[in-house]
């Protein structure tokens, strides 16, 4: 009965059934969980004559007379209703909307929102086009809490022209609310007595079309609880699925401590505690008989990658392969050279594998990899390409993981079952961090190599802008290096780029005319760009001019200013990003902020930036500013798509992990929960599967 198409318990036009599938909409259960996204209250109704000028009121009375008549002028129909209670008399126009003397005749019980206002030309008060409705056991469209909804957008490329509205859902959802009872419960009867939650049906109805606030309260609880307890369940579930599941193949790595003391020793650096004890925890990971799977996450600098190597060339030397997979080929490269730097002493070699290699290049690479010959592959989405076989795969790293569509993680995991090692520098908390990647564990690698410093971060006004150009020729001069980043413009990146060039040009030839540039961005073909990226890391290059490419991982230790133009446009988490590109050496480093506009809301995104150096403390203060589903990008990051709840109430979250984690003690493959099971198992396509 849920599953019913809609068109066979709506009378509606083809139209409007094909807009509302376009939302998603396509059954009875669909439209019953298509919640509105906000209410208004229009609960107080005022006396006629109590209602104020211009202000929106609500009335009930009697239709006293009714009539349509034509206009002259603009070929219009006008409907007029005078309308009275027990304190007076107003009349009410509507235009062109003559089916309403259809639905409505005289001395019909009416309900009337709307402003009153004085109509000059006629010298009377009126309420024009107010929403009026017949007086009924309850209420749809106003003297309730009226739901309101996401209407879509006018559509003007279908054949027919529209679109579909709030009143037009509530219209029709409203005969469909007892399917609400239909909805199975499946939480668990001590979940629900304990934490008071209001049984599902009741809360599916009472979010459409709740009797008060209270009962609005407990509906939004218990179908938010729903959604965080489901998600968390299901990552806890597959957490003991993926150690249990691949228990057949194992692929336990002991580790080899002295090699391991031996990697470290030959590092240019010592490594931090944190670092210690990540690459620890990954170590002893991989010696247990189920595959790993974690997360490293560390601030932007914090050094995942040389922790990422220490557990590469274990692997490697346990006679398995390794891959490692980056979100852009800057990156990709960039960990080419890396890897080659700190494993060469180890014989290893690392083979490269992105778009832009040839075929031929690229056939040899699957051939070898098939073959066992290339123990170690680095490489971006081009690795999970299809056609490529591992012999042995018993590694699988993602750096920057969050930038990775859940499609292709999910590819990913299908090379067998590896040990799967994910870096991220998403620094989010740690409640939101259990909801999302609640299946895996955690590494955090939460200092910073000792030689940083706290980059300075500047706002500069526009009046500033020659000082700050001469200034930082003279950084150059000392032998420092530079970025200078230009803004995303309304989402074109065509257009980014052409400011990005134009700008160069501009930079190269009238305010650095001694000084070598570089320009960097997402069209430049590939060889291109790994040219100036290497010209730049030997110094070739001293200013890099660059679309916001460069956010993601990149390290140039002798970079130390990076100048940010309507660095407003971009988001907090996103300016830490590129503010971690420098102040990744001993020298003291800058941060250059160019506001193109002075919106107070965009300021107080920066002002974050200069107080707070911690990407961790930003996210925070970015998800309060933006919503999390701004600040992590719902298709991206494979945000979950939540209805109800919100990804900032720490304390539901809290309440629904402690939920979850009680069911999984007692039941940890669900078996005597079958419908919960079900639930979740819908559940895996849409969510972050890790
Ligand atoms: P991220 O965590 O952002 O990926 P990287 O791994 O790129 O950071 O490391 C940033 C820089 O810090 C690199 O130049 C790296 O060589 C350096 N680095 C890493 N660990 C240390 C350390 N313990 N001491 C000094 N420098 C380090
Ligand atoms: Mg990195």
């Amino acid at each position: 009965m849920l599953e019913t198409p809609l068109k066979e318990v709506l009378h509606t036009t083809k139209f409007h059934l094909s807009r509302l599938s376009e939302l998603g909409v396509k059954t009875v259960a669909d439209f019953l969980q298509y919640f509105p996204r906000g209410y208004t209250d229009q609960r107080s109704v005022t006396k006629i004559s109590e209602l104020i000028m211009d202000t929106p009121g609500i009335i009930r009375g009697k239709i006293s007379t009714m009539h349509t008549t034509q206009s002259w002028h603009r070929r219009m129909r006008v409907t007029t209703a005078l309308i009275s209670d027990e304190s007076g008399t107003i009349e009410t126009v509507w235009f062109n909307q003559t089916f309403l003397s259809q639905k409505l005749k005289a001395l019909d019980e009416v309900i009337v929102a709307g402003k009153a206002t004085f109509d000059k030309k006629n010298q009377r008060v009126q309420m024009k086009s107010p929403q009026i409705e017949l007086v009924q056991k309850e209420q749809v469209h106003t003297a309730r809490i009226v739901p309101l909804y996401h209407q879509t957008e006018l559509n003007t490329t279908a054949r027919v022209r529209g679109k579909i509205s709030s009143q037009w859902i509530r219209e029709k959802l409203f005969p469909l609310m007892h399917f609400s009872e239909l909805f199975p419960e499946f939480m668990p009867q001590e979940i629900c007595d304990n934490l008071k939650l209001m049984p599902l049906g009741e809360a599916i109805r009472s979010a459409h079309f709740p009797a008060s606030e209270k009962n609005l309260e407990e509906a939004k609880r218990r179908l938010a609880f729903n959604e965080l307890f489901l998600l968390q369940l299901g990552a806890l579930y597959r957490k003991n699925k993926w150690k249990t599941q691949s228990l057949l193949k194992n692929i336990s790595i002991k580790a080899d401590w002295e090699l391991i003391k031996k990697f470290i020793g030959q590092l240019p650096f010592a490594l931090t505690a944190g670092q210690k004890k990540a690459l620890y925890e990954i170590l002893t990971d991989l010696e247990k008989p189920h595959p790993m799977s974690r997360l490293l996450e560390g601030d932007t600098g914090s050094g995942k990658t040389v922790v990422a190597a220490g557990a590469c060339l274990q692997v490697i030397k346990a006679g398995f392969q390794v891959c490692l997979m980056a979100p852009t080929e800057i990156l990709a490269q960039q960990h080419m050279r890396t890897f080659q730097k700190v494993l060469t002493l180890f014989g290893v070699i690392p083979q490269l594998l992105t778009g832009s290699l040839t075929e031929k290049e690229k056939k040899a690479t699957r051939e070898g990899l098939a073959e066992g010959l290339i123990p170690l592959v680095i490489g971006t989405h081009a690795l999970v390409a299809q056609g490529i076989v591992f012999k042995n795969l018993g590694l699988a790293i993602i750096d920057e993981q969050h930038r990775f569509g859940v499609r292709q993680r999910e590819l990913f995991k299908s090379y067998g079952t590896p040990h799967l090692l994910h870096l991220s520098a998403t620094p989010i908390p740690r409640t939101l961090a259990l909801v999302l990647y609640g299946d895996q564990d955690l590494s955090v690698l939460d200092e910073m190599p000792p030689n940083r410093q706290k980059i300075v971060t500047r706002i500069v006004p526009e009046s500033k802008r020659k000082d700050a150009y001469d200034w930082i020729k003279k950084e150059i001069e000392k032998g420092r290096q530079a970025f200078i980043i230009f803004p995303l413009i309304e989402d074109s990146e065509i257009l980014q780029i052409k400011a990005a060039v134009s700008e160069f040009e501009r930079l190269q030839k009238s305010i650095f005319p001694t000084l070598t540039l570089g320009l960097l961005h997402g069209q430049l073909p590939a060889a291109e760009k790994e040219e100036v990226m290497k010209k730049f890391a030997a110094n070739q290059v001293q200013i890099l001019v660059s679309t916001a490419v460069v956010e993601v991982g990149v390290d140039v230790p002798n970079a130390t200013i990076m100048m940010i133009e309507a660095a407003e446009r971009f988001g907090l988490s996103q300016l830490h990003q590129f503010r971690g590109r420098v102040g990744r050496g001993s020298e003291q480093s800058y941060c250059l902020l160019f506001p193109s506009s002075q919106n107070p809301q965009a300021l107080k995104r920066l002002n974050a930036l200069v107080k707070y150096d911690s990407g961790f403390k930003l996210a925070e203060i970015d998800l309060q500013l933006r919503g999390p589903g701004e600040v992590f990008g719902t298709a991206q990051s494979g945000l979950p798509d939540l209805k109800m709840a919100s990804l900032s109430d720490a304390t539901t979250i809290k309440v629904a992990r402690e939920a979850a984690e009680a069911v999984m003690e007692k039941d940890p493959e669900l078996k005597e929960n079958p419908e919960l099971k079900k639930k979740i198992e819908q559940q895996q396509n849409i969510v972050i599967d890790y």
